[in-house]
């Protein structure tokens, strides 16, 4: 297993180094993990002038999976454009073609009163959604602003699909079901937009190969509501670009902490770019107090969707389950009256977990 490790910004080194020793533990039993680090983000900027060096490009694209911390900080808010840490990370995404995003919202027992939803609503919460993030109205043309006939300042965007670009991330829906619960939601707006009719009549194709998964489908403003007044009934969400930035926001937001989630972004072979939600946190780094978690699952979801290895991926995330359980707490979920553990005590406690 070759992977490319990117820490990139802020906390991004510090919360790396955690989910580093995760690696070096699984390589200590035997397994045949081969890492190699580069620059990304601004901390290339610094060194190559280019927040997607080419060594850093061509490490990625021979690797299996590739582990990316954070990137961003206020000191690159000014540089033009192209020089942007975000740059790199969107350059990087369409070299490695990552359609389809993976974004898990799962809130821990003990962690439910962290949501500024009832408890009720959200303990147990398991939600993945598979955004589409390579199409859409993102990316359609015409757009632009213009003079209409009128004299009147237009804006234009296109929402246009083909029936690949849908067929392959459906397949990825379906699969994520199929490793989950075994149940699918396709999101969309067909009863006005007819390019998601489009989308749902291909979802429904696509379905036939998968009998054993149990699909139905929402209008994307019912989503948005039951996602708040009964997020439980779902388990594996599939939608476009638009509709699923928007909903995977709301999803991660009822779990109450930036720090705990992952992500991962994959194309037609199963390589990956795996990463936390979060940013790099420039009001805490160098602090040491950080939360790895998210790096950590991450990591996990490297091991379950590209490197296929479940067995190491189910290991890691009862291990971080087992440490929430602990009520052990980096100060972004403490509760009033405990007390906060480091970046590298939690990475200590998910290792000890794993042992
Ligand atoms: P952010 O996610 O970095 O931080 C938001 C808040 O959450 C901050 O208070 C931060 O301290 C806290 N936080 C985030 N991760 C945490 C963790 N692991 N543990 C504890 N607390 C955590 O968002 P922001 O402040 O809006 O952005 C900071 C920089 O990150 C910007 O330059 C932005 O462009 C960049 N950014 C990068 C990515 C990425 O790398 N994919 C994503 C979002 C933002």
């Amino acid at each position: 297993m070759k992977i490319a490790l990117l820490p990139g910004d802020g906390i991004g080194p510090e919360i790396m180094a955690e989910a580093e020793k995760i690696i070096d533990f699984f390589v200590r039993e035997g397994e045949h993990i081969e890492t190699e680090t580069a620059l990304v983000g601004g901390a290339a900027v610094d060194q190559f002038d280019d927040p997607l060096p080419d060594t850093t490009l061509q490490l990625c694209l021979a690797a299996d999976a590739v582990l990316f911390g954070s990137i961003g900080g206020p000191q690159y808010d000014t540089l033009p454009r192209p020089k942007r840490p975000e740059r790199g990370l969107l350059r990087l995404r369409k070299a490695m073609d990552l359609f389809a995003n993976l974004r898990p919202a799962r809130v821990y027992e003990a962690l439910a009163d962290s949501s500024t939803l009832k408890k009720e609503v959200v303990a147990g919460l398991d939600i993945m959604i598979v955004r589409e993030l390579t199409g859409d109205i993102y990316f359609g043309e015409p757009r632009g602003i213009h003079i209409n006939d009128q004299g009147l300042r237009c804006g234009v965007n296109t929402m246009t699909y083909d029936e690949n670009e849908i067929k392959r991330v459906a397949h990825w829906g379906f699969q994520a079901a199929q490793k989950r619960h075994g149940s699918l939601c396709s999101v969309d707006k067909m009863n006005v937009l007819e390019t998601t009719q489009l989308w749902r009549d291909v979802v429904i194709e696509v379905s036939r190969d998968y009998p054993d998964v149990k699909l139905t489908h929402m209008l994307v403003d019912n989503a948005a509501m039951q996602l708040i007044r009964n997020p439980q009934q779902f388990d594996v969400i599939v939608t476009g670009n638009l509709f699923g930035d928007i909903l995977s926001d709301e999803a991660s937001m009822l779990t109450g902490s930036i720090g705990l989630l992952p992500s991962a972004s994959l194309n037609q072979s199963g390589q990956g770019l795996f990463e936390p939600i979060h940013g790099s946190a420039p009001d805490i780094a160098g602090r040491g107090i950080a939360n790895p978690l998210a790096q950590i699952l991450s990591l996990a979801m490297m091991f379950r969707y590209s490197l296929k290895r479940i067995d190491l991926a189910d290991r890691i995330e009862s291990a971080v389950e087992k440490v929430i359980n602990q009520g052990i707490r980096t100060q972004d979920i403490v509760r009033p009256g405990e007390s906060a553990v480091s970046t590298s005590a939690m990475g200590d406690a998910v290792l000890s977990a794993l042992a």
